[in-house]
């Protein structure tokens, strides 16, 4: 398939490196055969710009500056990551950066929300009930405000995930090729946590068009699998009306793992914690609560559960997120001695 060209720019550290967890992988295999843990270090992607939406910022900030806009205006949690790259990025090329954020920071600014400020965005901090009712208005109401002031505004949906975020991945999926040649292997999975289905919908598509032959899996962090599965051909449907590629989204294997969101979305209980600790030992690699530290604790029970048996190896993109275990200290330290 000939992929279009759409405007990008260079702002990941890429490639990231692709790492054998070779001290976990025996834990959870139990001493009997099983397959090999890796990880495609996407936390490697930028200091404080770490984690996937780099790779896709990349292609979204593009095309913003292509249609002349001097704002980004986006949205998410308290403690997106997101908004944190996007914050920064922003900075970083000389754009207005306006954020709308859902709940209020309680105390100090912490994490993700501290390099939001550092990075001297504008934010509005709205309820969670406010914020879900009425995101579109306040985005558009934002909009309109740039617009009149003659500095135009260009909206980012929630975790830059649309047909343009879509490219992130999908250009990762060639990187991906380059490391499986490198380490002479043919993983049966690639595995990642999924929140707005935009790294799934593009890793899915590039699976596909980069001919990995690998299956892809979303553990979902928040929602269900019906609403993931929806979600993320509705991103690849987009991308393929935008770049008008012909490409029968129907056909895509859309595979989504659900039952690790726990008490809900950016709340982990005990074990998920106990994870974290045990990976940051063993392998000196630290996962986040929100995100890849649920999803790598989902990864490790469905090994042990036998979802994966006969595979020789499994890639774990490791997203990032580490600024959002610095406000759940209290709970990490409950698992810490
Ligand atoms: C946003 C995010 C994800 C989820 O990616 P989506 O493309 O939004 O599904 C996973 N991990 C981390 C650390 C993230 O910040």
């Amino acid at each position: 398939m000939l992929l279009p060209q759409p405007p990008r720019l260079a702002l990941a550290r890429l490639p990231t490196p692709l790492q054998a967890l070779d001290r976990i992988s025996a834990r959870v295999n139990g001493g009997v055969d099983g397959p090999r843990i890796w990880v495609k270090r996407d936390d490697l992607t930028g200091s404080v710009l770490s984690g996937n939406k780099v790779r896709k910022l990349e292609f979204t900030l593009a095309q913003a500056l292509a249609e002349g806009c001097s704002t980004i205006i986006t949205c998410g949690g308290l403690q997106s990551n997101h908004c944190r790259a996007t914050a920064l990025l922003c900075a970083q090329l000389g754009l207005n950066c306006h954020l709308i954020l859902r709940g209020s920071p309680a105390g100090d600014a912490d994490g993700n929300l501290l390099l939001d400020q550092l990075a001297g965005a504008t934010i509005d901090y709205y309820p969670a009930r406010e914020y879900q009712s009425n995101l579109d208005h306040y985005l558009h109401e934002a909009k309109a405000d740039y617009d009149a002031k003659a500095q135009p505004a260009f909206i980012i949906p929630t975790g830059a995930s649309d047909g343009i975020g879509v490219w992130g991945y999908l250009s990762a999926c060639e990187e991906l090729k380059a490391d499986f040649e490198l380490a002479g292997i043919a993983p049966e999975h690639i595995v990642c946590a999924t929140g707005s289905g935009g790294t799934q919908a593009g890793l899915t598509l590039g699976a596909q068009v980069f001919e990995l032959g690998a299956s892809v899996w979303g553990i979902n962090v928040c929602d269900d699998e019906a609403w993931f599965l929806n979600k993320v051909r509705h991103d690849i449907q987009d991308w393929a009306e935008r770049y008008q590629a012909d490409f029968a989204v129907n056909s895509l294997d859309v595979r989504v793992i659900d039952g690790y969101v726990g008490p809900g979305y950016a709340i982990a209980e005990k074990p998920v914690f106990e994870t974290i600790a045990t990976v940051a030992r063993l392998e000196g690699l630290v996962l986040d609560p929100v995100y890849t530290g649920k999803a790598f604790h989902g990864l490790l029970s469905e090994i042990r559960n036998g979802r994966f048996k006969g595979a020789s190896d499994i890639v774990f993109i490791h997203t990032g997120g580490s600024f959002g275990l610095f406000p759940q200290r209290s709970e990490l330290a409950q698992v810490l001695n």
